[in-house]
């Protein structure tokens, strides 16, 4: 059994297989009770460079790329043993880190990464390059080849999930990695670093340097010797994400933003009970803080006052409390920016006219922490900015409609274009409906299905790739052609 006081926190820099602890250093506290955890690097243009070197000189020399794939998927999958067998350590840093629940941390934050590094090395020596289909005077191959050094930044809502899905195929197709995790929850992806190590990454090839934004974050994004940035965050971030790539050497760039996603429920929804869990457990999970929470709630006019009613039933199942504990479902917010965040928008609902008929306050205040009650909207409209602008806390907004096109209509009536959700019985209803949403991904009959084999993105203003799936090698590599003449008689 691990303790919260077994932990030894650790903040600095890892660069070139050290630990570096930098010009400059921030505290680290706890959104759990406001307990300083430790001091972390507070990376910079220095740092980053330091680490760019590192990871160049590691890409150049082929320790980690010159390795058969075999190899790689060898070492990959004992990085993937290790977060196993420190689960525990790893799910109670996370919660200290950011607040989440430590049951989920423990359960979906750590399984999820182990087994998206798992995958992607599993898969690395099982995918083919190609032989086009040319003359016989002639041979072309098409190889994948790795990028080469790849900027990774990072958001703090599934530090460990969001970084995995990003250096597991970056790291499996042979690139060199700098990763930037969020200011507010760089822990874990410090430890991860330290474990790629044990496993066998040679020194160079998975750095991780802690810091801000415009500090770090702008320094890696620019820089003329990173051949990619992944980046998952902000649709404001990832915008300048895009132009600092063009302003610089124009590195690949993509980009996982954020999401209003709309969840549609017809009265002829199959499972009433069903939808209603899906549509309050969702948006509650992680305290809200999910790109693709279904946050805009679109219920058939002639059932709503049924779902609200099954609803408001469920709302205490997920009253805040300490995230240490072994039964909390719902934690801490992240910081004291973020739920100044979500109470700036309660209070924007209200004075836009939407009615408040479940939570809206802070509470647990004397913890030292950062906790907001499930609060759901009834009466919303899709003009106002609890509709519009992503809350990323545990708001639910909820508008009504008459017929499947008005529905269609306010779901796409967005910026943004991540996920999106369809509840009925008519097979056609559902086909038509979910052909007409603008989304990466929509679902029929459920919520927030997932797996590492499905391709994870969105469109519109939600962001440019996918990760998961096969599909994310081909952010990380490049296609090569090679022609070779064949001078053969026969
Ligand atoms: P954010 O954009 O503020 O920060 C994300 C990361 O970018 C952090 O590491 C931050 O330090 C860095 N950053 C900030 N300013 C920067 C700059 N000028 N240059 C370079 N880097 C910079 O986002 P956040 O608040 O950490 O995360 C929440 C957002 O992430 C939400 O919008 C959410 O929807 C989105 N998100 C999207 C997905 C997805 O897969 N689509 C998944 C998780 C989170």
């Amino acid at each position: 059994m691990f303790n919260v006081s077994d932990l030894k926190l650790d903040g600095r820099a890892l660069i070139d297989g050290k630990r570096v602890q930098g010009a400059a250093v921030f505290s680290k506290t706890s959104p759990v009770d406001g307990r300083v955890l430790c001091e972390v690097t507070r990376g910079g243009e220095a740092e980053i460079d330091l680490a760019v070197t590192a990871a160049r000189a590691a890409f150049e020399d082929a320790r980690w790329r010159g390795l058969a794939p075999a190899q790689r998927k060898r070492v990959l999958v004992k990085f993937s043993d290790l977060l196993l067998a420190h689960a525990d350590e790893l799910a109670l840093t996370e919660t200290l880190d950011m607040g989440k629940p430590v049951r989920y941390a423990r359960a979906v934050d750590v399984n999820s990464a182990a087994n998206c590094i798992r995958w992607y090395g599993e898969a690395v020596d099982k995918v083919y390059d190609e032989i086009a289909p040319t003359g016989k005077s002639s041979l072309a191959l098409i190889t994948r080849e790795p990028v080469g050094v790849v900027g990774v930044i990072v958001p703090w809502n599934y530090p460990m999930i969001m970084a995995a899905w990003k250096i597991a195929p970056a790291l499996a197709a042979g690139n060199s990695i700098v990763l930037k995790p969020s200011e507010k929850s760089p822990l874990t992806a410090l430890r991860l670093a330290e474990l790629a190590l044990e496993a066998g990454i040679p020194p160079g090839v998975f750095n991780v340097v802690p810091g801000f934004g415009q500090e770090a974050g702008e320094p890696l994004a620019l820089h003329m010797d990173v051949d990619c940035i992944a980046f998952t965050g902000s649709t404001k971030v990832g915008k300048r994400i895009h132009v600092m790539a063009g302003l610089s050497n124009l590195k690949r760039a993509w980009t996982e933003l954020g999401g209003k996603s709309p969840n549609i429920v017809f009265a002829d929804c199959p499972d009433l009970d069903r939808a209603v869990e899906a549509a309050v457990g969702s948006v509650f999970f992680n305290q809200g803080e999910s790109c693709n929470a279904p946050s805009r709630l679109l219920v058939e006019a002639s059932i709503k006052d049924k779902f609200l009613e099954k609803a408001l039933a469920l709302v205490p199942r997920y009253a805040p409390a300490n995230p240490l504990l072994p039964d909390t479902i719902m934690g801490a917010l992240v910081d004291k920016t973020q739920m100044d965040t979500v109470l700036g928008y309660i209070a924007a609902g209200q004075s836009e006219g939407a009615k408040l008929i479940a939570g809206g306050a802070q509470v647990m205040g004397d913890t030292g922490g950062f906790y907001v009650e499930p609060t759901i909207f009834d009466g919303v409209t899709n003009r106002m900015r609890i509709a519009q602008e992503e809350i990323f806390g545990p708001v639910l907004s909820v508008l009504s409609f008459t017929d499947a096109a008005e529905a269609v209509r306010m779901a796409n009536d967005s910026i943004y274009g991540l996920q999106a959700a369809v509840w009925t019985s008519d097979i056609n209803k559902a086909h038509g409906v979910a052909r007409a949403l603008k989304a990466g991904t929509v679902h029929v009959n459920q919520y927030d299905e997932d797996d590492i084999t499905v391709p994870f993105g969105g469109v519109k203003q939600s962001g440019v790739g996918r990760d998961k799936s096969l599909h994310a090698f081909d952010k990380y590599t490049e296609l090569k052609t090679t022609w070779i003449r064949i001078d053969s008689p026969l």
